[in-house]
């Protein structure tokens, strides 16, 4: 049996956790933690010969930012690395464990409470504390997704590699947002190995943007990924992901569609915005998270058209 294999089967058997940096799972864990550190074969970057990188799960979010190939093939993800926590929990903080971390919703946490993430029938955030939840509601769950790197990803049509199985689309790794009881779509024990990249285009630029209740150590409010190609000053292709505003980090089609064709202006990247709005319901306590997404979306979208 693999160190993998055997690490799966430890977490069915004993009804464990893995534990990879362990900066999640340990502020709460309440089953037996699995180390993942000693595998082999989950860390490092390869390049494949046509430019695209492979990402191994137990990278660190500062190897991440160390490696100046990467930075230079996918800028809006080392963008987005740089920042994600602190440089202590990015020292230990593995792409894989990114990836996979729980919502910071108060409510699951407090064992005293249940709510539809611990079996309960209701959503207390809806009728009670509900400053940082999800504007655009996808179920019953409106904790808004943790992952910044996961929103980097989505924009640059990464995979995900899990032993045992095809390799998930990171938009399949988190599915439609409607269980609430799930953060992602991956069973009990299976591993995350790898994050597949696929080569950048040559003329491709990219940008990352995000809104935060305070300047460092903060998940954000608001966070976005804009991945353009230009023809002249054309949008020729476009990718648009936004984060901290929904229960899944979100592709939006119809704001990347609405920058295809002309460009990018002040104008072109309001009207695109615009349409993320239109998918906002906020509550009575978070409805100035619509306009942050919305000045976050035209900052990305700006930036990203003057990115060469
Ligand atoms: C102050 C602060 C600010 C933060 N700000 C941000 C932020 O802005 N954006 C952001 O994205 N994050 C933020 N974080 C969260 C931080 O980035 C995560 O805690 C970290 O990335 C988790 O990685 P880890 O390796 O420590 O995961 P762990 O805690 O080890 O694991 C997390 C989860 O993933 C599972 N897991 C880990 N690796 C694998 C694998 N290879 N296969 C299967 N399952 C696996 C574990 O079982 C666990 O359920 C912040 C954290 C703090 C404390």
């Amino acid at each position: 049996m693999t160190a993998i294999e055997d690490a799966a089967r430890t977490v069915r058997d004993t009804g464990g956790e893995f534990r990879a940096g362990g900066t999640d799972v340990m502020t709460r864990a309440t089953r037996p933690p699995v180390d993942l550190l000693g595998i082999p074969g989950l860390r490092g970057t390869t390049w494949g010969p046509d430019g695209a990188a492979r990402i191994g799960a137990l990278a660190t979010v500062a190897d991440l930012l160390a490696d100046d190939r990467l930075s230079a093939a996918y800028p809006a993800l080392a963008a987005t690395a740089a920042a994600v926590a602190t440089p202590q929990i990015r020292n230990v903080a593995t792409v894989g464990g990114n990836l996979l971390q729980r919502n910071r919703c108060w409510y699951p946490r407090n064992t005293a409470l249940a709510c539809h993430q611990t079996g309960g029938d209701t959503c207390p955030a809806r009728a009670g504390a509900h400053l940082y939840s999800a504007v655009i509601d996808q179920g019953p769950c409106i904790a808004p997704h943790p992952s910044s790197l996961a929103v980097a990803l989505l924009a640059y049509d990464a995979t995900v590699e899990v032993h045992g199985r095809s390799p998930l689309g990171v938009a399949e790794l988190y599915g439609d947002g409607g269980d609430p009881t799930r953060d992602h779509r991956l069973e009990t024990g299976e591993i995350l190995q790898a994050v597949r990249m696929p080569a950048p285009a040559p003329d491709e630029r990219a940008a990352y943007r995000r809104a935060t209740a305070r300047e460092k150590a903060e998940w954000p409010l608001a966070e976005a990924v804009a991945r353009l190609t230009l023809d002249g000053d054309t949008v020729a292709t476009a990718a648009m992901a936004v984060g901290g505003a929904a229960r899944t980090p979100l592709l939006l089609p119809e704001v990347a569609e609405a920058l295809i064709g002309g460009p990018v202006t002040e104008e072109t990247a309001t009207a695109a915005a615009d349409l993320a709005t239109a998918r906002c319901s906020p509550l009575p306590g978070n409805g100035y998270k619509v306009a942050l997404l919305r000045a976050t979306l035209i900052d990305t979208i700006t930036a990203c058209g003057k990115t060469s």
